[in-house]
């Protein structure tokens, strides 16, 4: 017997998450591929904007992403790209993605 401990062996392959870089869990979620390639919910906050829709485009208005029209009660999210979207649809987008569905501008340059 060596003599050494199993917990000894594992200690230099367990990741240690939480002193993990941003970009560290991007390429770590590649190579796993379950982890989230979108924004985190505080750089979701950042980049979208609570806004209301303009009287002359409600009538015509259609979110991209769920192709729903505009309903009283719903919260619209302006990019800084200048393009709208339900809030709820946009925050579920850039959980996923890091673009405008419309012009596919990167969100996170536009700060
Ligand atoms: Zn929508
Ligand atoms: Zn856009």
């Amino acid at each position: 017997m060596g003599g050494r401990l199993d917990h000894d062996r594992y200690r230099d392959w367990r990741l240690d998450v939480d002193n993990m870089s941003y970009e560290q869990l991007l390429e770590l979620g590649e190579k796993i591929g379950n982890v989230s390639t979108g924004l985190r919910e505080d750089q979701i906050r950042r980049c979208v904007k609570k806004t209301k829709l303009p009287m002359k485009e409600m009538i015509q208005w259609k979110c991209t992403i769920c192709q729903e029209e505009h309903e009283e009660k719903d919260e619209i999210g302006k990019l800084k790209c200048g393009h709208l979207y339900h809030m709820y649809c946009i925050k579920q987008w850039l959980g996923q993605k890091k673009t405008c569905p419309i012009c596919k501008t990167a969100v996170e340059s536009q700060q």
